[in-house]
């Protein structure tokens, strides 16, 4: 079967080199891809924006299935479009998008279906919003409702902290549309994990959980950035915790969803907070998470592309998805200065040096191919994911991995997996 995979970052490599390994795929296209992706299929010239394009390369190339990995295009409703010309999309429609796209939307979904959250409010006057602020007192977080690429979220610690968030996210224009509604949410204090699942709309079966790490220093110092490392499955997540998600917050997710008529084929991203074992829902979204996939895909010993076909189905219920009783770890190296301000077109080198055996997997994200030499071209450039048995195990290994890459300048945070080995 003929697949079309639409992204260009690093969750879009691993998803390229899990689909790349199924006997069930004849051509792989990526659109755009990027020199990583470029080694298990052929990257298009255009990119997730150019939804006529995309449209038109799937019609006259036969495209079975389409895999949409980031949720702009999600949001932007390409599955609406595919399945209205008769084609088979790995990916929520619009109206189920929402359940990242607006914040407002999926905290009030979270609230009607009694699924455990923080509590907010959400205001479309930014005078409303300061009155709660300090009705509420801090810490207390601040979102832009819609999608602003992680940067519309602050967590602050003063009134005057939040209420600044408040103008700078209604007030200037920065934010656009995404910043008309903002939601005010109470400080949620525990430990942070993710766990993807897979949907059809009927069944939805959990992946195996892990941790991104988010700021950008170690010990979890500095500015949030899209995620500096990840490692799975993560200990946080115990079999109790794991059994009531299942129970408390997955199945109601999908029972919501069923309620209000909204059709989900795909992946639900479940981000949790943990504290004295109970786990809320920071947020929903509706795509693999990245840098999660980048753990999360190697681990799974299952065929991606029978998985996709099963939901696409609605037989998600008749797949075994077995899972390699294994740990992974990668660790993000990212352009200095992310993710405020950072120069790009640095070589890389080192990459192949790396890949030392099955068990090393570079990922590639920012990068492009030019004269022959890759260069740097994003604020994450590479990341380099371990396999094996323990977690110091792989710890070593990544970042033995990371030791033979070079770019000037480059940052990374020592310490990831650093909290799976206290557990
Ligand atoms: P991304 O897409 O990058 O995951 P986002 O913009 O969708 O981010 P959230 O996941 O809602 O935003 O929030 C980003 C981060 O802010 C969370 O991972 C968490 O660290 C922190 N955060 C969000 N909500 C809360 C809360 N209620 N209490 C404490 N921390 C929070």
């Amino acid at each position: 079967m003929n697949i079309l995979l639409i992204g260009s970052g690093g969750r879009e490599n691993a998803l390229a080199w899990k689909l790349a390994q199924s006997s069930r795929v004849k051509e792989l296209y990526i659109a755009a891809g990027n020199p990583g992706t470029a080694e298990y299929g052929e990257n298009l010239e255009f990119d997730e924006s150019n939804q006529e394009a995309l449209l038109e390369f799937a019609l006259k190339e036969k495209i079975d299935i389409t895999v949409v990995g980031p949720e702009a295009p999600l949001a932007a409703g390409i599955v609406d479009l595919f399945e209205e010309h008769g084609l088979n999309v790995f990916g929520p429609k619009k109206a189920a998008a929402r359940l990242e796209s607006s914040k407002a939307f999926s905290k009030e979904l979270m609230y009607k279906y009694g699924i455990p959250t923080a509590e907010y409010k959400s205001f479309t006057e930014a005078a409303e919003a300061k009155a709660y602020i300090e009705e509420k007192g801090a810490p207390i977080v601040v979102k832009a409702s819609g999608l602003a690429a992680g940067k519309g979220v602050i967590v602050a610690q003063t009134v005057e902290e939040a209420v600044e968030a408040v103008e700078t996210i209604m007030l200037n224009d920065k934010f656009g549309e995404a910043g008309e509604k903002v939601v005010v949410e109470e400080f949620l204090e525990g430990e942070e994990a993710t766990i993807l699942a897979f949907c059809d709309g009927r069944t939805v079966v959990p992946m195996i959980p892990s941790q991104d790490h988010k700021p950008a220093y170690d010990g979890g110092k500095g500015p949030n950035t899209g995620g500096m490392g990840a490692y799975a499955p993560a200990p946080v997540v115990t079999d109790g915790i794991m059994e009531e998600f299942k129970r408390e917050i997955m199945k109601p997710t999908l029972e919501a969803l069923q309620s209000e008529g909204l059709d989900f084929k795909g992946i639900i991203y479940f981000g949790l907070m943990i504290k004295n074992q109970k786990a809320k829902v920071l947020e929903y979204n509706v795509r693999f998470g990245d840098p999660e996939a980048q753990v999360v895909l190697p681990l799974l010993e299952t065929d991606l592309v029978a998985i996709m076909e099963a939901v696409l189905k609605e037989e998600l219920d008749q797949v075994e998805i077995k899972w390699k009783n294994q740990k992974a770890l990668c660790v993000v190296m990212a352009s200095g200065g992310y993710p405020v301000e950072y120069e790009k077109g640095k070589e890389i080198t080192g990459i192949k040096e790396a890949e030392t055996g099955e068990d090393i997997i570079v990922f590639q994200a920012g990068t492009k191919m030019e004269a022959g030499k890759l260069l740097t071209d994003g604020g994450r450039v590479i990341a380099v994911t371990a396999l094996g048995d323990s977690f110091k195990e792989v710890i070593d290994k990544a970042y033995a991995g990371v030791a033979k890459i070079h770019f000037k300048d480059f940052h990374i945070r020592n310490d990831i997996g650093y909290k799976a080995l206290t557990k």
